[in-house]
């Protein structure tokens, strides 16, 4: 006999094994195999220590107003906009890492809007004020990312107003 630890499709025999289900002569060859191979044994032993676990366990008592609870959260979570949903389902996101980003697309936005009307006026090939605008958008980066790096609680109060 073949050794049934190497192929998952033959590691379901041993389940049977374990279950009794197998047929008298198949169980003798595999008890023959177990006696000379520790990894088809190791499996048996591992699978019974686990279903004699299972045998002990005893669920715990659900709480009388479990469904009343369970309700609350559903119609919470149905009553939460699609699109933050859609966030959640999104494995590792968190939108405070995020943030960051989010103020520096903001800021390069703004002063794409800010300057697209004017751009056509200005003569072509004016490298002074290009770089003044790089500065003042440099500095108003700094600017947010102290903002979004400043801790809740201070900002809390001024939401307020
Ligand atoms: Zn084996």
């Amino acid at each position: 006999m073949k050794c049934l630890a190497q192929d998952s499709q033959d590691a379901a025999l041993l389940l049977d094994y374990c279950e009794r289900r197998l047929e008298p002569e198949l169980a003798a060859q595999l008890e023959r195999h177990l006696a000379v191979c520790p990894a088809c044994a190791r499996m048996v032993e591992a699978q019974r220590t686990v279903w004699e676990a299972l045998d002990v366990w005893e669920p715990g008592a659900i709480s009388a107003d479990f469904n009343a609870r369970l309700y609350s959260r559903i119609l919470e979570m149905e009553a939460e906009p699609a699109w933050r949903r859609w966030l959640k389902a999104i494995p590792g996101w968190h939108w405070k890492p995020a943030m960051p980003l989010a103020a520096a697309c903001l800021a390069i936005l703004a002063v794409a809007l800010w300057r697209g009307p004017a751009a056509s006026d200005q003569p072509a090939g004016d490298d002074a004020i290009d770089v003044e605008q790089v500065e003042r958008t440099l500095s108003d980066l700094d600017m947010l990312q102290q903002l979004t790096a400043m801790p809740a609680d201070t900002s809390a109060p001024e939401q307020r107003y």
